[in-house]
């Protein structure tokens, strides 16, 4: 005691000699220098991911990461957007769910790089199409659970995606998928307006409830819409010939332009819908339908997508 007393007086007279407190490590802050690239993993409509591995000994021990950043063309308009993509994706945890990792801050503090984890299968775009063979279709229901329930849980932090897409869901392993790209979801606090579609080509449109392409209103339902265009992806193996986008450009009719969006609402108003795809059960399409109802209210929710689906299973 007698001692303990005294080393805290002699701390009162002369403070150099107490402990400093170790500098906090912060294991969410990646350090620039220490992030070496290792390969681009791939390009959305902002940004672009790299695998990178980051080595802070400097000996390749090292662990694997993604890295999403914007395009310099998009930086000075994007960059709150990725801002906020980091926020949320901070803030969510969750199985089906691609993990945060933490930010890297440029010098000055410009541009900011979004550290997550290396899903290392790539996108479900990427892997349905070279993995036919070995994904029966009871996985790919199983792959359609797993993205209910990620975005059952999204939905229960009341943030709407609006970007569901099967290149916006990556593969773990062989039996495990995430949702991966944050970068249009929304809080449904901050209600405001948004999205104009740029270039058709490659343009979520074909992924839009009726309600998102003639308001630009997003509801938890539009997400549901969107789900259903996710499950006839996987159903198709993500087969380009049969992708969203090409049926309904036929559907349609080609290169009209401006037009498109209004000559897509026409036909989804009309009750026209993706096709059941070749080799899927009825029951399986007709889940897809129930996400494919005209009025959001109407539409099925991912909470009965996941026991409709789950049964489906056993
Ligand atoms: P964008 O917002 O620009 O669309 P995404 O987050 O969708 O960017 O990423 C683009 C592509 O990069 C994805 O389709 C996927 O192929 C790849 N990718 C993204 N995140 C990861 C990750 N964590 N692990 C592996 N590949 C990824
Ligand atoms: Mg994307």
């Amino acid at each position: 005691r007698a001692i303990v007393r005294d080393i805290d007086m002699l701390e009162e007279k002369n403070p150099s000699i107490k402990p400093k407190p170790t500098p906090e490590v912060d294991p969410t802050v990646f350090e620039k220098r220490f992030l070496k690239k290792i390969r681009e993993l791939g390009e959305g409509h902002f940004g672009k991911v790299e695998l990178c591995l980051y080595d802070p000994r400097g000996d390749r021990t090292g662990e694997q990461v993604a890295v999403k950043s914007l395009k310099p063309e998009n930086r000075e308009e994007q960059s709150t957007n990725l801002a906020r993509e980091i926020d949320i994706l901070k803030a969510l945890y969750h199985e089906n769910i691609v993990k945060y990792k933490g930010i890297c801050q440029e010098e000055g503090g410009q541009a900011i790089k979004l550290i997550m984890e290396y899903v290392s299968l790539g996108s479900l775009k990427d892997y349905l199409p070279r993995h036919k063979k070995d994904t029966s279709l009871s996985t790919l229901l199983s792959y359609s659970t797993q993205i209910c329930k990620g975005m059952d849980y999204l939905g229960s932090q009341n943030y709407i995606h609006r970007d569901l897409a099967a290149r916006n869901v990556l593969v773990e392993n062989e039996r495990t998928v995430k949702i991966g790209d944050f970068g249009l979801t929304k809080s449904i606090k901050d209600n405001e307006g948004y999205y104009t579609v740029k270039d058709e080509n490659d343009s979520p449109v074909f992924w839009y409830a009726p309600e998102c392409l003639t308001h630009c209103k997003f509801y938890l339902a539009s997400d549901v819409w969107s789900f259903g265009v996710t499950m006839y992806e996987l159903i198709t193996y993500c087969d380009s010939s049969k992708s969203p986008m090409t049926l309904f450009l036929s559907m349609i009719g080609r290169s009209h332009g401006q037009m498109t969006v209004i000559r897509l609402v026409k036909v989804l108003t009309e009750g026209r819908r993706l096709p059941r795809p070749e080799g899927c059960p009825e029951p399986v399409y007709e889940l897809m339908r129930k996400c494919w109802e005209q009025l959001p209210e109407r539409r099925i929710t991912f909470k009965r997508l996941i026991e409709e689906l789950t049964n489906m299973q056993q």
